[in-house]
């Protein structure tokens, strides 16, 4: 049965604890106390779910198209329905506010329901020429991996389009944060999803990935988390030549040119840097600032920086909470410490708060050298670099100057260096004046190091399917 605190994996349609009773604790990152604990997954509970996923391959993909939908819709409803308590849990264990985790819930209800209306359209036959066509296949079992720092969206963005297109998944959640998961998993449940279809596993990592991806059953990867680990995963998936859908880091530049309103940018850059405490893959990082504004922007981003209310996530007037974890304290303590040793400035923020939980303020960064760790590994957190540019063909060298590519924003109004910089920044998602990120209907996907594939979308969707091509058939029923 479905408990609170005590997390549970869902088999073959049955909530249950873990064969060998093993559990991992589960953390208040405002308090770092424990709360409950999450039911780890032994070799015979994951055997178990590629089973019963393999089980209800046939009959999931075979369903017509419409039917899968309106299951998902139903779900999407039963978890609209709960949104209230649903964040209350995400923001206790996550740490972001809870205003931040109902948005996430919305955005996540939304995604549901996006690929669920698309599904009969995204099944059909297209045509493919004269005389041929292409024919939409589910692909078959999709083992996900979704972590903790938007651990409701990201789900919907997986489970979505691969139940939509006729695929059973067997998803592990993140330990760190399975409420998500569970309800994600119990609101499907509630609206009739066929057993065997969806199976949710926490457990460790390495271990869970391994068997999953060591099994000719799994035939799609998809992950979204760091590039170390995208890689590794992407190594076992070629064993059995699994198809990849990598969703790994951003180190994003904000490109501020000269005649940019300032107005606008730093309220804008503020908001979306800081929200979940800066631990999003397209969070801003690096901000770009052109040399006759430079002085200007600082200090009003500065201002801004410091006027953040941090505070424990459920107080309603508080605009950042803690970190998710004690790793993310400790990555943002090295990435400042190497800073300052080469020569750079902390201008605002730059330690921990002396408080229980995993509080970092805002923080801003100037005058770093070239070889900072912080100008080339992913912060993930409320870091921010400042530095000036002259020309926008140094500002295009400078953003495109870290391993990743996923997301750049800029502010101009100016024709020309829009097109200088659309055309020169190397990015999955290009954001002008202002900053967005993922959207249900748009496919996200990155360059580089930050991964392939697409999510969201036509595109998302169709990582799902196979398209066999069929020549010498005009139309099919
Ligand atoms: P991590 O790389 O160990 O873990 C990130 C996520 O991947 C977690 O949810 C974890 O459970 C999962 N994971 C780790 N090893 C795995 C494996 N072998 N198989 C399957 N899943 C695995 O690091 P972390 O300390 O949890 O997070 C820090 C780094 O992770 C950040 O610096 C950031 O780069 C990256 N991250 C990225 C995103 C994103 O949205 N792209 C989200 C979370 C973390």
């Amino acid at each position: 049965m479905f408990n609170a605190t005590t997390y549970q994996l869902f088999i073959n349609g049955r909530w249950r604890a873990g064969s060998d009773a093993t559990t991992l604790p589960v953390i208040n990152p405002a308090t770092e106390q424990v709360f409950g604990s999450v039911a780890a997954a032994s070799a015979s509970d994951l055997d178990e779910a590629l089973a019963s996923a393999e089980r209800s391959r046939r009959s999931w993909s075979s369903r017509p198209a419409k039917e899968r939908a309106e299951i998902l819709v139903a779900g999407a409803r039963i978890l609209a329905a709960k949104v209230g308590d649903a964040a209350k849990d995400l923001s206790r264990e996550q740490g972001k506010t809870i205003a931040e985790a109902t948005g996430e819930y919305g955005r996540a209800v939304e995604t549901l329901e996006w690929n669920a209306t698309h599904a009969e359209e995204l099944s059909a036959p297209v045509p493919a020429g004269p005389n041929r066509i292409l024919v939409p296949e589910a692909l078959g079992v999709v083992a996900a991996f979704t972590p903790w720092n938007y651990p409701a969206v990201l789900i919907a963005r997986k489970l979505g389009p691969a139940l939509a297109a006729g695929c059973p998944v067997i998803l592990k959640g993140a330990e760190e944060t399975p409420s998500a998961a569970v309800h994600f998993v119990e609101a499907l449940r509630q609206a009739g999803i066929p057993d065997g279809v969806v199976n949710l596993v926490f457990g460790l990592p390495v271990q869970v990935s391994r068997h999953l991806l060591n099994s000719s059953i799994v035939k799609v990867l998809t992950f979204t988390g760091s590039t170390e680990v995208g890689k590794q995963l992407a190594k076992l998936a070629a064993n059995n030549l699994q198809r990849c859908i990598l969703e790994l880091g951003g180190h994003s530049p904000v490109v501020v040119c000269e005649d940019a309103d300032l107005a606008k940018a730093i309220p804008a850059i503020t908001e979306y840097k800081f929200e979940c405490a800066g631990q999003s893959c397209n969070a801003p990082s690096r901000i770009l600032v052109a040399g006759t504004l430079y002085e200007e922007f600082l200090s009003g981003m500065i201002e801004a920086a410091r006027k953040i209310k941090i505070g424990p996530p459920d107080e309603p007037a508080t605009q950042m909470g803690p970190m998710a974890n004690g790793r993310r304290i400790e990555a943002m303590q090295r990435l400042v410490k190497d800073a300052v040793e080469r020569g750079a400035r902390v201008e605002t923020g730059g330690t921990r708060l002396d408080q229980p939980g995993f509080y970092w303020p805002p923080t801003i960064i100037t005058r770093v050298p070239n070889d900072a760790k912080v100008l080339h590994d992913e912060p993930f957190g409320p870091i921010l670099t400042v530095a000036p540019f002259d020309t926008i063909e140094e500002a295009i060298r400078e953003a495109n100057s870290t391993e990743y590519g996923l997301a750049a924003y800029l502010f101009t109004a100016a024709a020309d260096a829009k097109q200088a910089l659309i055309r020169g920044l190397s990015a999955g998602a290009l954001s002008v004046n202002y900053l967005k990120g993922v959207s249900a209907d748009a496919p996200y996907g990155g360059v580089k190091q930050s991964g392939y594939g697409y999510e969201g979308g036509e595109q998302g969707f169709r990582s799902f399917q196979s398209l066999k091509l069929v020549n010498g058939f005009a139309s099919f029923g």
